[in-house]
């Protein structure tokens, strides 16, 4: 079992995606939903109720999130100190990863963190400044001995062009990352579709620089043999390699992968943080094996490619916040992804018939914060 630990929902950016866009929705009707809007801003449980929620689970996995989970850094490391946990992951920004000492940072088995390409899109996104402390706290932590897995986490929506900025995030000179997710920006608020540009972008951009990517990440199999941890394609790949089919969500809400707010209350994923109708237990008597599973419904359990997509959101899926039409584009990024990853699949075979590459390549922790749908 999955659990996102939110310490806080504190942070220390402002990102146009997540704190502009929460200024823009202010009046935004949440209507049909009870939402608690007055949880605690750090923790207010005591940690040995995670241990006993843990303790139940041998394959127990904390990812620390937030807000930005390193404004908590004592409840970091008193978790850590106290718990068996299989293993410690984080979701961070980056920003204050310096304030981590090593021997906290190198017990992470994965750090996820937010970078959305170069530098002068990451600081669009995110603030004047922030690429250069990210690059910097990365180099540091590396100099310090992390040797986990370190995913570059892109938010991308309509200045992003992925194709140039996953394969930047992958070769450049300052920093390169060896694993790369991304996720759209899309579907979240409800207002913020009539002043965007997404149709033209996905339409227009978006979904052929996914085409022009996966022919890049087929490339380099055959000219290297290296699969490239381009999670996306790694989660859709192995799933048409292995013909394993999914009704499930990959994120792994709502059925394995779960929150726990401040409070202590356990919801699906940590979007859905205070939404009271999701509330699904609270660590203090849980039992993670019995934990309540939430489904997705409409309109993609009728949807031809539920059983590879799995879903794509939860969140997205109960709250509608995008109108139907709207989402259609979305669900046609999914099924670009899909069928540019379906035509490559010959050449894939191939190439492990060969020996070139094998199936064993495509393997990567699920639920890791990876999405795989983005
Ligand atoms: S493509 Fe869209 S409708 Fe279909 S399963 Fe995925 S999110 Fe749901
Ligand atoms: S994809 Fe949606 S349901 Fe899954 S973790 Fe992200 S916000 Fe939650």
């Amino acid at each position: 079992m999955f659990f996102h630990v939110i310490l806080t929902g504190e942070c220390n950016s402002q990102c146009r995606y997540c704190f502009a866009e929460a200024m823009e929705d202010v009046d935004e009707d949440f209507s049909g939903f009870d939402v608690d809007y007055s949880l605690p801003k750090k923790i207010s449980y005591k940690i040995d109720l995670l241990k006993r929620l843990c303790r139940q689970d041998p394959e127990c996995v904390l990812t620390f999130y937030g807000g930005e989970p390193l404004l908590c850094t004592e409840e970091i490391k008193q978790i850590i100190d106290r718990m068996n946990a299989k293993h410690f992951m984080i979701q961070t920004n980056g920003l204050l990863l310096n304030r981590l000492e090593p021997e906290y940072v190198n017990r992470f088995h994965t750090i996820l963190v937010s970078i959305d390409g170069d530098e002068v899109l990451t600081d669009y996104y995110r603030g004047k400044g922030t690429f250069r402390k990210v690059i910097d706290n990365l180099k540091l932590i590396k100099r310090n001995g992390f040797g986990g897995e370190l995913i570059a986490r892109m938010t991308v929506m309509e200045q992003t062009d992925i194709y140039k900025q996953v394969t930047w995030l992958l070769n450049n000179s300052e920093f390169s990352f060896s694993s790369v997710h991304w996720q759209l920006n899309a579907g979240f608020w409800k207002n913020d579709f009539a002043r965007r540009d997404f149709k033209r972008w996905s339409e227009e951009n978006y979904n052929s620089g996914i085409r022009e990517l996966v022919k890049f990440w087929v490339d380099q199999m055959a000219k290297n043999g290296v699969v490239l941890r381009l999670y996306p394609f790694l989660g859709i790949a192995q799933s048409l390699l292995s013909a394993e089919k999914t009704s499930l969500l990959r994120c792994g809400g709502g059925w394995i992968n779960y929150a726990i707010q401040t409070d202590g209350h356990i919801v699906p994923c940590p979007t859905m943080w205070g939404m009271k109708d999701y509330y699904l237990g609270h660590i203090s008597n849980a039992d993670p094996s019995k934990l309540k599973k939430v489904f997705v419904g409409e309109p993609c359990t009728k949807c031809d490619v539920f059983h590879i997509c799995g879903g794509r959101c939860l969140y997205a899926n109960v709250t509608k916040r995008w109108a139907a039409e709207d989402y259609t584009l979305v669900c046609n990024t999914v099924r670009n992804l899909i069928d540019a990853i379906a035509k490559e699949l010959p050449r894939i075979r191939r190439l492990m018939e060969n020996g070139r590459i094998s199936l064993k390549d495509f393997e990567f922790m699920k639920y890791n914060g990876c999405e795989i749908i983005p």
